[in-house]
């Protein structure tokens, strides 16, 4: 059975077409839908708790520069339709999971550094997508050219 609906989960960050490359490729070959999810991690999350900075600022201001980011990504993938992207506060498994039971997406593209030994103890996103995902999960190798 083809994929009907995929979400693509995005950094946004300079490499982020290596995953929307295949995403849009299987658009067009299994003419699924594309939703693309980007999340906005509180840097308490990231950094501990003590972080000497207004959190409501910075959540206006993190808010501010994933939109603009995420503009900038639209014009270079016109057929990703800007009321199919979402921007989410959280973390992001938690965040990423729930959008794709809430929208019906029956596959997660997400990519992967592949990381191992020492480097894993930074977290890898991908590998926390798999832990109890509510569909398919497909990781994209960005370690290959
Ligand atoms: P990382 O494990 O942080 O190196 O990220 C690997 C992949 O996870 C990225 O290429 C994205 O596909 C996805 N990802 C990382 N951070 C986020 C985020 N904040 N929101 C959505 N997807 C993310």
């Amino acid at each position: 059975m083809a994929y009907q609906h995929i979400l693509i989960a995005t950094d946004l960050s300079a490499e982020c077409h290596r995953v929307l490359r295949p995403a849009t490729q299987m658009q067009s070959a299994l003419g699924c839908k594309l939703s693309l999810v980007h999340v906005i991690e509180p840097l308490g999350l990231r950094f501990g708790a003590d972080v000497p900075l207004d959190p409501g600022i910075l959540h206006d201001q993190q808010a501010r520069q994933a939109t603009a980011r995420l503009d900038e990504v639209l014009d270079d993938w016109p057929t990703l339709l800007p009321q199919d992207c979402h921007l989410r506060h959280g973390q992001p498994r938690a965040e990423i999971h729930q959008l794709a039971r809430d929208l019906g997406c029956d596959l997660i593209l997400v990519g992967s550094h592949g990381r191992h030994g020492l480097a894993l103890l930074l977290g890898s996103t991908a590998s926390d997508l798999l832990s109890d995902a509510p569909c398919d999960v497909l990781a994209i190798n960005l370690k290959k050219d």
